[in-house]
């Protein structure tokens, strides 16, 4: 199979331009927002400019090429007001995501800003239900994004990630898996046996089969410092040895890959030297 790893491009000047921008990087799949990602404001997006990316991306060899969500999105939130605004956001977000035709869209599940845990969760799960609706009427599939556990983030256990897909009725929630957020959140991406401990745990909670695409990115932030600080290349902790590891190992190497640093080309570049023809 070949290697599906690519980048997170820009949409600036249209979302055609990023299928441009990640060929010109050398990625085969990849990543984009939708909107931009640190408002609540979505721009509305002409059918001529939607049926000419679908067109382009339909042909392409850039396949799959997920969105990410809007980072103000918090549905683990106490705070009823947010709670809503961030369904909305994200309804939006899944259908205009559906309308370009990429098969998943990846967002960060939320804080419970002092709630606690338990109440977080189930908030999460509250307003995955909400989304049920939406989500069996299109293709595009949500997926959840494992977390750091930074502040009160929700998402950064397995268990956890479990517990929202398992409870709710929104249909076929996968998981992004990023592994600088794993990394910080405690699960160990460097070493094969610490890789092994960490897939033993995902298949005794969410299943292999829902990690559907993953973040390979490096952390700055030691192994459970529950810090989010993403490395350039293989300049993190995890290093050059853990992403290798990563990109061979038999259980990962199939799933696409896609960097999110400010270095796409080389950091692209690189995950391509370290892959091999043989997993390990
Ligand atoms: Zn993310
Ligand atoms: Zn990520």
């Amino acid at each position: 199979m070949t290697f599906k790893i690519g980048a997170h491009v820009s949409i600036e000047g249209g979302f055609t331009k990023a299928l441009e921008r990640e060929k010109a990087l050398g990625g085969n799949c990849g990543q984009i927002f939708v909107k931009s990602p640190r408002t609540w404001h979505i721009t509305k997006t002409t059918e001529k400019e939607t049926s000419q990316f679908k067109e382009k991306y339909e042909k392409s060899n850039l396949k799959p090429f997920m969105a990410h969500g809007t980072y103000l999105i918090n549905l683990a939130t106490p705070k009823e007001e947010l709670f809503q605004k961030s369904i909305e956001c994200l309804k939006k977000e899944i259908e205009k995501t559906n309308k370009l035709s990429l098969p998943y869209i990846t967002f960060h599940p939320g804080s419970h800003t002092g709630s606690g845990e338990e109440k977080g969760i189930n908030k999460v799960i509250q307003g995955l239900n909400e989304l049920e609706e939406t989500l069996k009427n299109v293709e595009t599939q949500l997926l959840l994004e494992n977390t750091s556990g930074k502040g009160s983030t929700l998402g950064h256990t397995f268990p956890q990630l479990e517990r929202m897909i398992k409870e709710t009725n929104a249909p076929n929630i996968g998981v992004c898996l990023d592994t600088a957020h794993a990394y910080g959140a405690g699960y160990d991406f460097k070493t094969t046996t610490g890789i092994q401990k960490t897939l033993k745990e995902i298949k005794k909670t969410i299943g292999l089969h829902r990690i559907r695409m993953i973040h390979l990115n490096d952390s700055l932030a030691p192994l459970g410092s529950r810090k989010d600080q993403h490395a350039h290349g293989t300049n993190g902790e995890i290093g050059k040895e853990g992403i290798k590891n990563i990109v061979n190992h038999k259980e990962l190497r199939n799933i696409p890959m896609v960097r999110e640093t400010n270095l796409p080309q080389k950091d692209i570049a690189i995950a391509k030297e370290l892959r091999q023809k043989q997993s390990v």
